[in-house]
């Protein structure tokens, strides 16, 4: 690592504009809604007259969202664009911008930074959206990345969570649990690395930890959605785990729900994963968060639409708000469901 780092340019050398420069210059842009990019004092976008603006942010702390002892800063980067494009496709919204700021500490070097982003122009490329400007600055301790990301839709497609109405269906794309079944061979691996002081052993094409360090936003399905003409009535995207996500379609539109575990998507590798480490696959699916699936309702007769459609699950529909918000067991019994997802303040340690 020492002997490594002579090789490695410290950030106080090139200082804020060089920096700047040296990260913004493979920057491209592809959207015609992008009027000017980085290089001024503010970037300018322009969508049609007929288009409504959504905008979102996420700010990432070190040791809290991601933890670079297991998550290299490429997969950071990536994923980290990935996780804001996911709350724009859940508006049922194009993502056409983003902007990133960054504050490191001098424990970063350069090069790390380029690293970051290599994974964030990664995900540029993949989802079509530009990167049109950000921030960088220094911190004391660790890194933090902010990020927001601009899109577009028309008002008549616009899908909010609070919209869901008695006796709709209820859909998720993918499968669940499989990200949070990554982050506990993550750790497992972690403590087997630390105590054998070796160097973590784990294979990236492995399912479950690609959906863990470098998951996929549902771009696929907001196109899946224009070309059958499915506009859902309810949407958010899944990023802290199935069980808080119904309950605030449910909270927000005034209604229950009916969810069957017998209908849970869940990949074979994660139902493998949970019960080596004697867990439930049905807790990893409910409350295991950062899947970035997106979790929508239908009315009932859309549902010829979209049963064929093998990456969205029907798994339960929508009830009157005093039925309560139950999921009913593989043996036949309702259990309520609890908020049990992924609180970041209770979380900390
Ligand atoms: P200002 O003094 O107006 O804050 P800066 O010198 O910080 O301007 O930024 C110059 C240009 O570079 C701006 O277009 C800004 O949006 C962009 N920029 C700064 N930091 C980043 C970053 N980390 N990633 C992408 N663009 C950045
Ligand atoms: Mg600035």
């Amino acid at each position: 690592m020492s002997e490594n780092k002579k090789n490695l340019t410290e950030l106080s050398e090139l200082g804020e504009f060089l920096l700047i420069n040296k990260l913004t210059a493979p920057n491209i842009t592809r959207n015609a809604s992008t009027l000017k990019s980085i290089g001024d004092d503010c970037a300018v976008i322009n969508y049609a007259s007929d288009q409504k603006t959504v905008i979102t942010n996420d700010l990432l702390v070190e040791g809290i969202h991601f933890n670079l002892q297991y998550s290299p800063l490429k997969y950071v980067g990536y994923k980290a664009v990935v996780v804001n494009l996911s709350d724009v496709y859940a508006m049922n919204a194009k993502p056409e911008q983003i902007l990133v700021s960054v504050a490191v500490s001098n424990r970063f070097s350069v090069e790390a930074l380029e690293e970051l982003y290599k994974g964030i122009y990664e995900a540029c490329e993949e989802y079509k959206v530009d990167l049109i400007g950000g921030d960088t600055t220094s911190s004391k301790l660790g890194m933090f990345l902010s990020i927001t990301a601009i899109g577009k839709a028309p008002i008549e497609k616009i899908v909010y969570r609070n919209t869901a109405n008695n006796k709709d269906l209820i859909c998720v794309t993918g499968d669940l649990g499989a990200s949070y079944m990554g982050l506990q061979v993550l750790e497992r691996e972690k403590k087997i690395a630390i105590e054998t002081q070796t160097q973590p052993n784990w294979d990236e094409k492995d399912y479950l930890l690609q959906r863990q360090l470098r998951p996929e936003a549902r771009k696929d399905i907001i196109e899946l959605f224009a070309e059958k003409n499915i506009i859902p009535t309810s949407m958010i995207d899944i990023s802290d785990g199935l069980s808080s996500e119904i309950m605030h379609i449910c909270n927000l539109s005034k209604t229950g729900a009916v969810i069957y575990e017998e209908r849970l998507p869940i990949h074979q590798q994660t139902k493998d994963a949970a019960n080596e480490m004697n867990l439930i696959p049905t807790t990893a699916a409910m409350n295991g968060g950062e899947d970035y699936e997106l979790l929508f309702t239908i009315p009932l007769s859309e549902h010829d639409k979209i049963k064929d459609l093998d990456q969205i699950s029907v798994i339960g529909h929508i009830a009157q708000q005093k039925e309560g918000i139950n999921i009913i067991a593989i043996d036949g019994t309702p259990v309520p469901i609890t908020a049990q997802g992924w609180n970041a303040l209770l979380n900390e340690e």
